[in-house]
C-alpha cells in the first residue's frame, strides 16, 4: 500500500465518521484531492484509488497537469485567479473555486463566450474578514452574485471559503456554520441562473467540522498527500 493510498482511506473513512455524525449521507459530500506542488505520478496514485476530482490553485500547473494526466479527470481552479490567466483554463475546468469580483467574472464571460462553452463557478467569500484573504465580503455578496448571474456563460454553483489557520478546527465552526446561512439564504432567494448546489469548505485541519456544518466539497492536500516542499526563494 502507497502513502497516498493509505492517507486517502483514513480520510475516507473520517470523511464518512463526520457525515455520520451530522445525519448527512456520505454523497453529499465530495472530496477534492489537493495536488498543488505535487508531481503527476502523486496523483496517478490517488487516480489508482479511485479519485477523479483534483484541486490545484495556480493556472499554469493546472493546465500543465491538465496535458500530463491521461486519464479523464476534473479539475478544480481553487487559488486566486488573475484576469490575464483567465484565457488558459477556460473549457478546462470542472468548477472555478475562487470567484470574487465582477471583473473577473466578466473576464470569464468574454474568454467563455468565445470559446462557446459555459463556465461554473462559486464566489470566494472572505468570511472571517482577514487581511490576507482573497474573497469578498457577506455585505457585498447578493449584489455581486446579481450582476454576475446576468453572464450567460458563467452559472454561479455556491459559495467557497478558505477559513483561517487554526491548530483547533472548532474555532472555525462559526465560521462554517455562518457559510452555510448565506448559502440558504441566497438559495431561498431563488436568482436566475444561480443554483446554490456546492458548499466548498474545509481543509487538512477542519474538514470535519465543515462537512458537520454543511460542507459539500472538502479541499484535501497535505492529509493526503504529504507536507507540501516549496522551492526556496532567493
Ligand atoms: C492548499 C489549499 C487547500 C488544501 O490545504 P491542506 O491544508 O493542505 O489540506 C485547500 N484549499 C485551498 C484554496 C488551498 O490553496
Amino acid at each position: 500500500m502507497t502513502d497516498i493510498e493509505y492517507n486517502l482511506s483514513v480520510i475516507e473513512d473520517r470523511i464518512a465518521a463526520a457525515c455520520a455524525r451530522a445525519g448527512r449521507a456520505r454523497e453529499e459530500v465530495t472530496l477534492i484531492a489537493v495536488s498543488k506542488t505535487k508531481p503527476v505520478s502523486a496523483i496517478e496514485d490517488a487516480i489508482r484509488c479511485g479519485i477523479r476530482e483534483f484541486g490545484e490553485n495556480k493556472v499554469q500547473e493546472l493546465t500543465d497537469k491538465y496535458d500530463q494526466v491521461t486519464v479523464p479527470v476534473n479539475w478544480h481552479l481553487i487559488g486566486h485567479l488573475q484576469r490575464n490567466k483567465v484565457k488558459y483554463i477556460i473549457g478546462k475546468t470542472r468548477l472555478i473555486h475562487s470567484v470574487d469580483s465582477v471583473r473577473l467574472a466578466a473576464q470569464i464571460e468574454e474568454e467563455a463566450a468565445k470559446k462557446d462553452c459555459i463556465c461554473d463557478i462559486l464566489i470566494e467569500l472572505n468570511i472571517a474578514g482577514e487581511e490576507s484573504k482573497f474573497g469578498v465580503t457577506s455585505e457585498e455578496l447578493e449584489a455581486m452574485i446579481r450582476e454576475i448571474a446576468a453572464f450567460p456563460h458563467i452559472r454561479i454553483k455556491g459559495l467557497m471559503t478558505v477559513a483561517p489557520f487554526v491548530e483547533n478546527p472548532e474555532e472555525n465552526r462559526p465560521c462554517f456554520c455562518k457559510m452555510r446561512e448565506l448559502f440558504l439564504d441566497i438559495k431561498s432567494k431563488n436568482i436566475d441562473n444561480v443554483s446554490m448546489e456546492t458548499l466548498s469548505m474545509g481543509m487538512s485541519k477542519d474538514f470535519e467540522t465543515a462537512i458537520e456544518e454543511g460542507a459539500t466539497m472538502v479541499r484535501i492536500g497535505t492529509s493526503i498527500f504529504g507536507e507540501r516542499i516549496y522551492p526556496q526563494k532567493n
